[in-house]
């Protein structure tokens, strides 16, 4: 996905260090295009401060006036809201939204996503401007989430489309030691119920589901072959301290 075609446009926002966060969000996940409408206080030391590393984006940010000339070259816009408006209007979860805009900038198309002020949102003339809405969806009892992390979930989920496949699938791909083989956890079964038996943990007698049930446990952990030498190591001690704590008679 070409990130230079995605700006993130916030509207008239009030407190600088959410434009800071906002900053930050989008170059942690890829973004750097910024559009400021009319900020009550920018440049301001606070954005800075909220944007660390990501200064830069905060340098490179366009201010205009109004929603009109930050989307004036736009093929899509996507409006986002914390809640239902009047008119109904296409509304996306951030996931699929994530898809409207790979498929849109897959096509070259400039893409833009507006987001509200703190206080009061984007109002519903700006929202009529957008193509589509997007809702992250948040809990009722307190729907709005603060500007900047909203910016956060939605360049997140832009994030997660544009590396799908190359994300390192299970995390035991460079593991440190091989993963035990069927045989060797076979001797690791035997090895455990003669010593389960040798210290009357298990009776034979009434062995009931132990020996099942231990091996679903270590069956689910699946053991590589050091950490398989490793009990292997303790049940012998184990069986050793037993044959000295009672001699045979
Ligand atoms: N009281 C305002 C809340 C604004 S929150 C209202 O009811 O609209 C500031 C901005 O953060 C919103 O305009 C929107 O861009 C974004 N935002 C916050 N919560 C959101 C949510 N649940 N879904 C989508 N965007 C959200």
């Amino acid at each position: 996905m070409n990130s230079a075609n995605i700006r993130i446009v916030l509207v008239n926002p009030s407190h600088p260090g959410n434009i800071g966060g906002a900053a930050r969000a989008m170059k942690n996940m890829g973004l750097r295009q910024l559009v400021l409408v009319a900020p009550r206080k920018f440049p301001h030391e606070e954005a800075e401060w909220r944007a660390a590393s990501a200064v830069d984006l905060l340098e490179q940010a366009v201010v205009v006036e109004s929603l009109a000339e930050a989307i004036a070259d736009c093929q899509l816009v996507i409006g986002t809201s914390a809640r239902g408006r009047r008119i109904p209007w296409p509304v996306l979860d951030p996931r699929r939204c994530a898809e409207e805009v790979q498929a849109s900038v897959a096509r070259d198309e400039q893409v833009a996503l507006v987001f509200g002020r703190e206080d009061s949102g984007l109002t519903n003339e700006e929202l009529q401007t957008c193509n589509l809405h997007l809702h992250i969806p948040s809990h009722e009892d307190y729907p709005s989430l603060n500007l900047a992390m909203a910016v956060q979930v939605v360049s997140y989920e832009l994030r997660m489309l544009a590396l799908d496949g190359q994300l390192p699938q299970a995390s035991t791909d460079e593991w440190d030691a091989p993963f035990s083989t069927m045989e060797n956890m076979e001797r690791f079964y035997q090895h455990l119920e003669q010593t389960l038996v040798q210290i009357e943990f298990l009776d034979p007698a009434a062995p009931r589901q132990l020996m099942a049930r231990l091996r679903r446990l270590y069956g689910r952990v699946r053991l590589d072959e050091m950490e398989l030498n490793i009990l292997r190591g303790i049940l012998t001690e184990t069986q050793r301290a037993a044959s000295a704590g009672r001699p045979e008679n």
